[in-house]
């Protein structure tokens, strides 16, 4: 009673700071997820693109499930425009910054059966007939693998074809339980919705079946300290904390089984903590859900923070709304005076 009264109170705070100090234009007022409208902010995110003139946005994250998002969420022109040739995604990155291996490829190393434990003996050795489905599965190399193991393959990829001469294609999630194993690796991260994809995915698995997921990880950001890889409102639009990739998978119908090492191996031999694989079996029972999952997202921006001396008073207190206001405002006083310098400078020399 006490929570949903303060839930309230906080909705009804944050509304106001949306209506009277800053408001981006496209600004999510709820979680593009749960649709809860309990959200917060938890950093400013300068915007890939500017959106009316405005250029600063905010990671913002979801009191009810623990989404962290880009806020706004880049427009679907703005997304095709990424994952066009002429974008981004193709661009080389700069030194020292993570890259996500890309969907499907969980096969770097010797031992590619290695991602799935604690299931590793049931994916080497399924029973006749099992299905397996990786949602954005590259050139199928997992897909070869498993095939390799008995399994009896396919695959859903909108971007190459390489992999169709030899698993079955499709080009949507299906609605009746056929799959024994789904696989989502670094998927949910590029969509704003992940809890409906895993409800897609549970209409897909028969219960008892296995889900692996793996994305960008937000709550071990202090470790990492790869901000722009785990969340940058291009690519990255959605970030995850293990306590909110568990509620997510919870109410999606899956049981995760085991939380996820601070850091893992990311083959040859190296080991990374920016991200996290979870495995998770379909169920039809009621799972848990972590209770206030948006604290270790809290928790990493305090971690990930705590040395930086320049931090500003309006951001080391939370109000991020008055920060954007004042970066916003400085932002086009600057542009103004270069306008103004400009034209002087014209004027001086006709
Ligand atoms: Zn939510």
């Amino acid at each position: 009673m006490v929570d949903s009264l303060l839930g309230e109170l906080r909705a009804a705070i944050s509304s106001m700071s949306r209506t009277f100090i800053y408001r981006v234009p496209g600004e999510c007022e709820r979680c593009p997820s749960c649709g809860s409208s309990q959200l917060y902010e938890l950093d400013l995110l300068p915007l890939p693109r500017p959106v009316n003139a405005c250029r600063t946005g905010f990671v913002s994250g979801c009191e009810e499930c623990g989404l962290i998002f880009s806020n706004p969420q880049p427009t679907a022109e703005a997304l095709a425009h990424f994952y066009s040739p002429a974008g981004e995604w193709g661009a080389p990155r700069a030194a020292g910054t993570e890259r996500s291996p890309g969907p499907g490829a969980v096969t770097a190393g010797r031992s590619w059966s290695k991602v799935f434990e604690p299931v590793r003996d049931f994916v080497t050795a399924p029973p006749s007939g099992a299905r397996a489905l990786d949602f954005g599965c590259g050139d199928g190399k997992l897909l070869d693998a498993l095939q390799g193991s008995g399994w009896d393959t396919t695959g859903i990829e909108t971007a190459v074809d390489s992999a169709f001469p030899r698993h079955r294609r499709l080009a949507t999630i299906p609605d009746t339980p056929v799959f024994d194993l789904i696989v989502a690796n670094h998927v949910l991260e590029h969509v704003a919705d992940p809890l409906g994809l895993l409800r897609q995915f549970a209409r897909a698995g028969r219960v008892g079946g296995y889900l692996l997921v793996g994305v960008p990880r937000f709550d071990t950001l202090p470790i990492h300290r790869d901000y722009k890889y785990v969340i940058n409102g291009r690519a990255h639009v959605t970030a995850y904390t293990w306590p909110c990739l568990q509620g997510l998978l919870a109410r999606a119908g899956w049981r995760a089984l085991a939380p996820p090492p601070d850091r893992m191996s990311k083959g040859r031999g190296g080991h990374t903590s920016a991200r996290m694989r979870v495995m998770a079996q379909r169920t039809e029972e009621c799972v848990e859900t972590p209770a206030a999952p948006a604290a270790s997202a809290r928790r990493a921006v305090r971690g990930y923070y705590a040395d930086a001396q320049d931090r500003s008073v309006l951001k080391r207190m939370g109000w991020y709304r008055l920060a954007a206001r004042g970066v916003e405002a400085r932002r086009r006083q600057a542009v103004r005076r270069r306008k103004a310098g400009r034209r002087q400078v014209e004027h001086s020399e006709k």
